[in-house]
């Protein structure tokens, strides 16, 4: 099917999809294969290439899995699509495919925490050493360039943080001294940032959050340029990378809805995020979507819409007669009914996480980002929401009333 006129909202409906290929039905259906059988020895030898549909062993891909990887091609704008077990595998993998002994990492401050531990535990057994950036400096990534720098790594929004990068800029700093760029772009998925329009090598999506969209399923994805395809798809194959087809069909059943679902999770986190705002004990949002929020300029220039994951920074109130300094934030939480504490977001249900018991910063960061936590915002009706935090902030009001009194506030 020609898709080139088509909108993300129809592609995402249309896209590796073909019912008359599969006796009418118009969802796929789910192949699962390890051995895959051949009615000759020359058909079975000559299997063996690289060529997109390529089935020799399930191990591969099977039917499911080439589709849905030319799905997230297309919307990605790339050449082709890698998939992988978890977003934290196509993370790695990636890595792996694109760096070498003696190579030098930049990768920004606010990158996915288990990153850090790749980076700081794995890659320096095989040589490889790892720099942190400010994620909203080209400055910073300037100054801790070396002539071993062979990746610059962009998450953006940050994890936890949701500090906004200047992706053209650092794509342009680093393709103009031989780097290459890999990104993170599992917060916008790939309807919200068009990764390759921007001087992105390879773009890198943690499927199990909105893409897949229902909490029951690991997928990750990773698409690349022609230039860098060979690299990624010889390091996926050579570790044996592969996704489960079960997972595979179940993203590809979350794709189908995923552009109504964002909008939702648009529509009402810029709700609930401007209503904390406005809440006495609410420091600042981090929302790059809502105006007056850091990142917000560079949203508005480069992205296409936001997802309903963003974080808030509490004044944390002084309380020297409480168990430990966070008890307050975490009662708080546990208030909450319709915000389940867990870790993941991109799924239909609201969830908190307290980003305050997990923040870990190298290259320097603002003091206030301590009593902070993440929002995912599902999509339960948006007045049971607010009334859900109406009714958390009520009863916790009332028993930490001496805290949440301005003179009880460090700001
Ligand atoms: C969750 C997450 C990942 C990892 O995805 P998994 O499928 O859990 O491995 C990567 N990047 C970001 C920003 C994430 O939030």
């Amino acid at each position: 099917m020609d898709n080139s006129s088509h909108r993300a909202g129809t592609l995402v409906v249309t896209l590796g999809r073909d019912p008359h290929a599969n006796l009418g039905a118009v969802s796929p259906p789910l192949y699962r294969a390890s051995t895959v059988l051949f009615k000759s020895v020359d058909a079975f030898v000559n299997e063996w290439n690289d060529a997109p549909r390529a089935f020799p062993y399930g191990r591969l891909g099977t039917p499911t899995t080439f589709d849905f990887a030319e799905a997230m091609a297309t919307l990605e704008g790339g050449h082709r699509s890698a998939l992988f077990p978890s977003g934290l595998a196509a993370i790695s993998t990636t890595l792996l495919a694109l760096l070498g002994t003696g190579d030098h990492i930049l990768v920004p401050d606010s990158v996915y925490g288990p990153v850090r531990e790749l980076c700081d535990a794995m890659l320096p057994r095989m040589g490889i050493r790892t720099s942190y950036y400010l994620p909203g400096s080209v400055d910073s990534l300037r100054s801790e360039w070396t002539d071993r720098t062979k990746v610059v790594y962009v998450e953006s929004p940050g994890s936890l943080t949701f500090e906004m990068q200047d992706v053209p800029a650092i794509a342009q700093w680093a393709r103009a001294n031989g780097a290459r760029v890999a990104m993170d772009n599992s917060w916008a998925t790939p309807l919200l940032f068009k990764p390759f329009s921007h001087g992105v090598d390879v773009s890198i999506h943690a499927g199990t959050k909105y893409i897949a969209g229902h909490s029951d399923a690991f997928i990750g994805i990773a698409t690349a340029t022609a230039e860098a395809w060979p690299a990624l798809h010889a390091a996926a194959m050579a570790t044996g990378q592969t996704a489960s087809p079960d997972d595979v069909w179940l993203a590809q059943r979350g794709l189908r809805t995923l552009a109504v679902r964002l909008a939702r999770h648009e529509r009402d986190g810029i709700m609930l995020a401007g209503w904390l705002q406005r809440q006495p004990e609410v420091a600042r949002v981090l929302h790059p979507g809502l105006e007056g929020c850091p990142g917000h300029a560079i949203w508005k220039r480069d992205y296409l819409g936001s997802s309903g994951l963003f974080g808030v920074v509490f004044k944390f109130p002084a309380a020297p007669a409480l168990r430990n300094k966070w008890s307050a934030l975490d009662s708080l939480l546990e208030r909450l009914t319709l915000f389940g504490i867990g870790a993941s977001w991109g799924g239909y249900e609201s969830l908190v996480y307290p980003s305050y018991r997990f923040l870990k910063r190298s290259a320097g960061q603002q003091a206030d980002v301590q009593a902070l936590i993440r929002v995912h915002v599902g999509l339960e009706d948006p007045d049971d929401l607010i009334a859900d935090w109406q009714q958390a902030f009520d009863s916790w009001r009332s028993d930490y009333s001496s805290l949440s009194h301005p003179e009880g506030v460090s700001a």
